[in-house]
């Protein structure tokens, strides 16, 4: 996957991506908690040129595993991070307090700068699936988890643990039973 684009050479009807991203890239983008499956990551989309701006519009489909955070069980999904980004040029510390305005463009996701030749995508990309990577990787939206005091895996099986209650919760149900 090349990152790096000459705006000069960008064909004016935009130019299409279709490319695999580097498993070590993006096991290194996914951070500690998730990482790479074998299944090669893609990115799909076009990088337009307008005026002195450039566009990228398009998505990134990364395969990964992870350990559930609720049941501990090992697991693999897709993450599908839709990509639109306006390059526009200027240079970093022109950004006043997190964010330039450039035709409307306010989230600092949506709009990057660049030196008016050079695009680099990488930076973009990047912070794109940081942003969409779960922090809580589930197995499944209906993960049951472990039973906090058997340790079950209530996926598989039930337990016949009572739900403990906490003594405040108690309390409260007390003075609702009252009134
Ligand atoms: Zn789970
Ligand atoms: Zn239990």
């Amino acid at each position: 996957m090349e990152f790096c684009y000459s705006v000069d050479e960008l064909p004016n009807a935009g130019l299409l991506v279709d490319d695999e991203l580097e498993e070590q890239w993006v096991d290194n983008a996914l951070g500690n908690i998730l990482s790479v499956a074998d299944e090669p990551s893609t990115i799909r989309g076009e990088i337009v040129p307008s005026d002195r701006n450039v566009t990228l519009n398009g998505s990134v489909q990364i395969q990964y595993r992870f350990q559930c955070s609720r049941c501990a069980e090992d697991a693999e999904s897709v993450l599908s991070v839709p990509i639109k980004c306006t390059f526009a040029v200027g240079h970093e510390d022109e950004r006043h307090g997190g964010g330039v305005d450039v035709d409307g463009v306010t989230e600092s996701r949506h709009l990057a700068l660049y030196d008016g030749s050079t695009v680099d995508l990488e930076p973009v990309i990047l912070e794109h699936i940081v942003f969409k990577a779960p922090a809580f990787p589930i197995c499944q939206d209906d993960c049951k988890g472990l039973c906090a005091q058997c340790g079950q895996n209530l996926n598989l099986e039930s337990c016949t643990c009572q739900p403990v209650i906490d003594p405040r919760w108690a309390k409260l149900q007390d003075i609702r039973l009252r009134n």
